[in-house]
Order: C-alpha cells, then sequence, then structure tokens
C-alpha cells in the first residue's frame, strides 16, 4: 500500500531530521521500511494533538522503535507537524486484518481504532508460533543486531547478516563466516537467529560443532533407530542451520561425513546454512574437499579485528549508562582502545576493571593516571612501562645537572622549565607517544603546555644554531 502523499512529506522530512541525530546505519536498519500509515486530529483535554500511526515493517522492528526511538519520533514529529505527537504502529498483518474486517462486515470504518477488529485466530496462531521457534534452538536472546557495534572493519560481515537474516535460503547460501576469536562472529549468528525467530516461522537450529559431533557420536554408541530418527529430526527439520566454530570438525573424519549429507539434504531444499570459523574455508586444510567447495558456493565473509575507531566506540558503548561514564576523559577511552587487545571481551573486561578499581579506591574522577594504574597489568603495554619517554627525560636531567623528578614538579623555573621543554620537545619528535601520554609522564601536564613547549623549541632551533648540537649531545648520550 503506497503512502498518501501529505504522509510523505512528513515522512520524509522526518528522515532526514533523523539523520542529523541516529546514524545512517541505524536509519537503514530500523526506519527504512517504515512508513506514515495515518495522521489523525484529536483533542486531549482540550488541546489538539496528532495521533500518527507508523506501520513498521515487522514486529521486531515495531518493538525496537517503541523501545528505543520513541521519544525521538515524538520530538521530531512534534517540530514537523507543530503539535504534540501520540505515535502508535501498526504491522502490514493488522493492516490486512483491518481491511478484511472491513469487507467483511461491509461497515464504514469510522476512523476510531477501537472500531478494529483483529482476528483472535492470528494472535493465537502467533503466540503459538513463537513458543515453537524458541523451543531448543539454542539461539541466545542477548545477542541481537541492536546491540552489534558497527565500524569498517564488520561492517560488511553485518551487512550480509542482515541480509541473510531477511531472506533465508534464498540470497547468500550457505553464508559463511570467519575471523580471530572475539570478533563478533557467534554476536552476529544469533542476532540472525533472533531476526529470523522474530519475523517468521522458521524453524532454527544453532549448534557448536562440539555438539554436532557429540550428537553424532551418541547415534554410533547407541545405534538404535530411535536415537538416528531423533537426529534426522534434529537436523533435517528445520529451515535454518547454524554450526558455530566448524574449524572442530577437522580430524572428525566420520562426523564430516555426515555433516556433508546434512547440509546436502538441506541445500537441495534451500534451507540456510550459516556457517563460522576461525579461518577462511581454503584454510581449513583438515576438512574434506568437498566440504570446503560446498562452502564456496555461498557467501563468504571475513570480520577483521577492530579499527580504533571502533574499538572506541566500543569502549563507550560499554561505558554507556554506567553511573560514572561521565566521569571517564577522551584520553582514558583512547588509551584504553589503543592498547587493548582485538579481542572485543578484552575491550569490554578493561573497561569493567576501571569501574571496579575506581570503586575499590573510591575514586570518582577517572584521568588517564588513574586509569593507568588500574590497568597496568591488564593492558598490553602501560604509559609508565620503561618507555623511551624515561630515557629521554633521564638524559636530559642528566645534561643539565637536574633531577628527572624536576622535570616533572611544578617548578616553573627558568634553569628547569626550559629543560623540560627540550624533554618534552625530544618525546614528541623521537617517540610515537601522544600529546596526552607525554602529558602524563610530566607530571601530568595538559595537551596544551605540551604543544606549547614542543613549539617554543622548535622556534628557539630556528634562531639558536648551538641548540641544535646540544640537543644532538642529549641524543647521543641515550643509549
Ligand atoms: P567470536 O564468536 O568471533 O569469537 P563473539 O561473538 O563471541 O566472538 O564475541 C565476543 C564478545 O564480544 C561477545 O560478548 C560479543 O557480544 C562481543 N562483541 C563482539 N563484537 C561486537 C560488536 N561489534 N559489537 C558489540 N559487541 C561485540
Ligand atoms: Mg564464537
Amino acid at each position: 500500500m503506497e503512502m498518501k502523499k501529505e504522509y510523505e512529506v512528513v515522512w520524509n522530512n522526518f528522515i532526514s531530521l533523523l539523520k542529523n541525530r541516529i546514524a545512517i546505519v541505524s536509519i537503514n536498519s530500523w526506519f527504512k521500511n517504515c512508513s506514515i500509515y495515518e495522521i489523525k486530529d484529536e483533542e486531549l483535554d482540550g488541546k489538539k494533538i496528532k495521533i500518527i500511526t507508523i506501520k513498521a515493517s515487522s514486529d521486531y522492528i515495531k518493538e525496537a522503535l517503541k523501545k528505543r526511538y520513541l521519544d525521538i519520533i515524538e520530538e521530531l514529529m512534534e517540530n514537523i507537524l507543530g503539535k504534540q505527537c501520540v505515535i502508535n504502529f501498526i504491522l502490514p498483518n493488522e493492516i490486512t486484518n483491518i481491511n478484511e474486517a472491513v469487507d467483511k462486515h461491509n461497515v464504514i470504518n469510522s476512523g476510531s481504532k477501537n472500531d478494529i477488529t483483529v482476528d483472535n485466530t492470528q494472535v493465537i496462531n502467533n503466540y503459538e508460533k513463537n513458543i515453537n521457534n524458541y523451543e531448543n534452538n539454542n539461539i541466545l536472546e542477548k545477542y541481537t543486531f541492536d546491540n552489534f557495534i558497527i565500524g569498517e572493519s564488520n561492517r560488511l560481515a553485518h551487512t550480509a547478516s542482515i541480509s541473510v537474516a531477511e531472506q533465508p535460503g534464498r540470497l547468500y547460501n550457505p553464508f559463511f563466516i570467519h575471523g580471530k576469536s572475539g570478533l563478533g562472529k557467534t554476536h552476529l549468528m544469533h542476532a540472525i537467529g533472533n531476526y529470523i525467530i522474530k519475523n517468521s516461522n522458521k524453524r532454527v537450529l544453532y549448534v557448536t560443532s562440539e555438539q554436532f559431533i557429540t550428537d553424532f557420536t551418541n547415534i554410533n554408541m547407541k545405534k538404535s533407530t530411535d536415537y538416528i530418527q531423533e537426529f534426522k529430526d534434529k537436523y533435517r527439520n528445520i529451515d535454518v542451520l547454524m554450526i558455530d566454530d566448524i574449524q572442530f570438525l577437522e580430524g572428525a573424519d566420520k562426523t564430516q561425513r555426515e555433516f556433508f549429507h546434512t547440509f546436502n539434504n538441506l541445500y537441495d531444499l534451500n534451507k540456510q546454512i550459516i556457517i563460522s570459523s576461525d579461518r577462511s574455508p581454503d584454510d581449513l586444510k583438515l576438512l574434506e574437499e568437498r566440504l570446503r567447495t560446498r562452502f564456496s558456493w555461498g557467501l563468504t565473509v571475513n570480520i577483521y579485528p577492530p579499527e580504533l575507531e571502533l574499538k572506541k566506540k566500543i569502549v563507550k558503548n560499554k561505558l554507556r549508562g554506567q553511573a560514572l561514564a561521565n566521569m571517564v576523559s577522551e584520553d582514558v577511552i583512547e588509551y584504553i582502545a589503543s592498547n587493548s587487545e582485538n579481542d572485543v571481551r578484552h575491550i569490554e573486561g578493561a573497561v569493567t576493571r576501571l569501574y571496579a578499581y575506581s570503586a575499590i579506591m573510591n575514586q570518582q574522577d577517572i584521568d588517564l593516571k588513574f586509569a593507568n594504574e588500574a590497568l597496568k597489568d591488564y593492558l598490553k603495554k602501560s604509559v609508565y612501562m620503561d618507555s623511551n619517554i624515561s630515557k629521554i627525560q633521564k638524559a636530559v636531567a642528566d645534561y643539565y645537572n637536574i633531577t628527572v623528578k624536576d622535570l616533572k614538579s611544578k617548578k616553573r623555573s627558568a634553569n628547569i622549565n626550559f629543560p623540560r621543554q627540550i624533554a618534552i620537545y625530544l618525546c614528541r619528535n623521537y617517540t610515537n607517544e601522544s600529546f596526552p601520554k607525554i602529558g602524563l609522564e610530566f607530571g601530568n601536564r595538559n595537551h596544551s603546555t605540551i604543544i606549547h613547549a614542543c613549539d617554543k623549541i622548535k622556534n628557539d632551533l630556528k634562531e639558536n644554531k648551538k641548540l641544535a648540537e646540544v640537543l644532538k649531545e642529549i641524543k647521543d648520550s641515550i643509549n
């Protein structure tokens, strides 16, 4: 059903305002297939208001919009329409039901939503459908597309996963996701599963390859026809099969053979098969050739290690909603992101530790120094490590016959300030450390002080030929 022209104008207006507020990917995920079904005027306590009914493409989308975006939809619609707005949602199947009911009874729809008859059997069917769908499928509800954070390194895997979830068995079959541990493969598989369960009555089954091996070994041990039937029911009487970490099937030759038959059976019936692995199909050397060939029939996507930006987003997301979130400075986020491993669990673990430490120490203000202290055993390197910075500091202090402690102190007398500026300049130019880190190493001085020191020495060097020699001498003394 097409949207009325005037609704279309409101909707387009709404989407363009929304672009300033939330990420484009979120708009594409949640709002793309929605439209305005109806806008009605009503009176509430003598005030004229608008009742806007948004058509959501699925129940899943509807719930997400209600849960996450209701406030923003209301706010932007009020901006556009200039009146207080109340937002309702409607699903495509409810619209058909309304039209059928209208046809059947040949009544004129008075426009009030109380007149809408919804077919009760449909509701019951949906209910039963969902019960069946959640039975024994091993899908974890906590992993959804909603809480998967997207960056360059996982964008393709995420987009392809959504396509598979929307049209299981039709687009990419099999769908093969590979990447190192902790990059979100399992998360994406469950997200696909959750999406399919919510939006269709397809039967989904998620298993790890260990589970598959165990099930297969059991039928061989027990050898009763009951078990064989049970196995077949479990693995063939489904619409979507996901096998996680298929690399563990390497070496399990008999199980591979059975998996081959299961694969063929499902594939021939256009059932969706989703596989994950820590390696690409080509690198699964111990897997039968014919399986590897089959894996490459569909779509293979790689999840790459997260880039710095994505790591920062993950840190920020983990901080979100926590009481101390506002106490954590941008420096700290950068510090965690650039020093944690690529495994997303490790990144999230750093944030958890930071919080725990701040609770123990009863410290509210989480700055770089504090974070460094809290995470020094956890992150792969720490700013206090015996770095080049400390070598430079030592060399400068020796040259000017002062102490490293002086360099880090608050003292501002010329005999200390100038060497300090030299040391800062050398750190900036001869190490890869960032301004915040250098600042931290020089008595927790802020960015601007560090930048100023570097500029100052740079200018001095232009006029003072002797200074270049001094710098060279200091550098040479660093071993
Ligand atoms: P893999 O299966 O690739 O080893 P997982 O899917 O188990 O990795 O991910 C490890 C943990 O990191 C899970 O808690 C998962 O929710 C989280 N995670 C991984 N990638 C993301 C992401 N892009 N956004 C949010 N959480 C993520
Ligand atoms: Mg996994």
